[in-house]
């Protein structure tokens, strides 16, 4: 085996066997009770119909030979016998039972007791199967006990027959012989065959498209599962970026369901380890990932990318002034007007614990200070509302551009910035150092 079917085979499951057969066995196991049953229900009735007709014409018969030859059966002679019924010698007089067979498409035989004297079935070279006897068991049960009946299986001349038999009485009360009536099995199973054929050629086609049908069904329902256990262990393995196959969505069942509320997992995953829980900012550790992301797209793509560390002006004092929890809120308002103002052009982290990371993405630093300036306008005009109070803070930004420069630097530089806006009067944006405070 290929170690690529090997590896296949161990993706697959039980269930990629299991299930297509238990979709499509109980619809066979069903498909096939119903034409056995269907079948032999048929094959019954037909008998039934066999035997009802063959009655009718062993009493057709029967009626006829008494009419056209009124009288008893007589054997007369000494040496060369000869049947007799009433007046006319019937022997070899298959006029009557030939028409009869004509008319009706039955075999006629006349038994007197137990020897056939006048038939219509004939053996291979044409002859009349005359002078042969009749089986054991018709003997018994209608020459001795004198029952009509009908047996679907007698073996006449190497050949199975439907037959009827019925006996013969004479004015005497007397059984004198016996009347059969009856049709080759192959024909009456030829006729079932045909009639049963368009039950085959409908219904195996219809069975054959059901279990594709469910087959199909099936591996879209495994395709779909297998798509999903695929997800789940990308993401149990720490993928939290991991794609779900759209095919699993596309579905309008439970597993679709399933689906959504894997994705929902997986973002509510992706919130908790990448968010900052009190601003839903990325976090400092997703932050850097992110960074390291931006620096290496801004390579590539060879555009320009800004840095900028901001930093909430004297919040000590806010949190010393108005209590813990209303700093909390002014750190909340103000995540807000960051991830406002970064939408379409980058991405706000918190860096610490009132200082924030703002990447610039294909902006250089002229574009980065115009954007930095209304957001700090921003900043300043926003009114932080605790209780009575009414609050307003300042942000002090330090800025870094310059891709192709080490991420250390690029940071460093932009920290070099902000405490000098720190130090010079806070509520400012620094875009670039004075050459005299350029520490070497
Ligand atoms: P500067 O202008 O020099 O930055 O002054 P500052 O007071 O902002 O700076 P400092 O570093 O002295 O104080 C920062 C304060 O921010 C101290 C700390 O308690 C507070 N702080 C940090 N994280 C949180 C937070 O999650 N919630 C609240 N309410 N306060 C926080
Ligand atoms: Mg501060
Ligand atoms: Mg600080």
């Amino acid at each position: 085996m290929s170690v690529k079917k090997q590896n296949e085979n161990a993706k697959r499951g039980k269930l990629y066997y299991s299930f297509p057969a238990m979709s499509m066995l109980p619809l066979l196991f069903y498909s096939i009770i119903v034409i056995i049953f269907s079948s032999f229900t048929f094959t019954r009735s037909m008998q039934e119909q066999v035997s009802t007709e063959l009655e009718n014409v062993a009493n057709l018969a029967s009626t006829l030979i008494d009419t056209a030859y009124p009288g008893d059966y007589t054997l007369i002679g000494d040496t060369a016998l000869s049947l007799y019924k009433g007046d006319s010698n019937i022997t070899s007089d298959y006029s009557l039972i030939d028409r009869i067979k004509e008319r009706t498409g039955v075999d006629v035989t006349l038994f007197y007791q137990d020897t056939r004297v006048l038939t219509t079935i004939t053996n291979w070279d044409g002859q009349r199967i005359v002078g042969t006897r009749a089986p054991g068991v018709v003997l018994e049960e209608v020459l001795e006990q004198g029952q009509a009946e009908f047996y679907n299986n007698t073996i006449i001349n190497g050949s199975t027959y439907f037959a009827y038999y019925t006996p013969l009485y004479n004015t005497d009360g007397q059984i004198t012989g016996i009347l059969f009536v009856g049709k080759p099995a192959d024909q009456v199973n030829a006729q079932v065959n045909r009639a049963m054929t368009p039950i085959f050629i409908v219904g195996l086609p219809a069975l054959l498209f059901a279990c594709l049908f469910s087959v199909r069904y099936a591996r879209a329902f495994l395709k779909s599962l297998y798509a999903l256990k695929s997800f789940f262990s990308k993401v149990s393995a720490g993928n939290l970026s991991a794609q779900l196959d759209p095919i699993v969505l596309k579905r309008e069942d439970e597993l679709s369901e399933i689906g959504l509320s894997a994705l929902t997992m997986q973002h509510s995953l992706r919130n908790l380890v990448e968010q900052d829980t009190l601003t839903e900012l990325y976090n400092r550790r997703s932050g850097e990932l992110r960074l390291n992301a931006s620096l290496v797209k801004a390579r590539t793509m060879h555009t320009p990318l800004t840095l900028v560390i901001g930093d909430i002006d004297l919040f000590k004092k806010i949190n010393d002034t108005y209590g813990h929890q209303c700093g909390d809120q002014v750190l909340k308002n103000i995540a807000n007007i960051l991830r406002k103002n970064m939408r379409g052009r980058g991405y706000a982290i918190r860096w610490g614990g009132e200082e924030f990371l703002l990447i610039y993405e294909n902006s250089s630093l002229e574009e980065t200070g115009s954007a930095l300036r209304a957001l700090l306008d921003e900043v300043r005009s926003t009114c932080h509302e605790s209780e009575e109070h009414r609050i307003y803070v300042t942000m002090t930004f330090g800025m870094a551009c310059d891709p192709s420069k080490d991420l250390k630097d690029l940071l460093h530089e932009a920290d070099n910035k902000l405490y000098y806006g720190k130090n010079n009067g806070r509520n400012r944006i620094i875009a670039e150092l004075p050459p005299e405070s350029v520490s070497v």
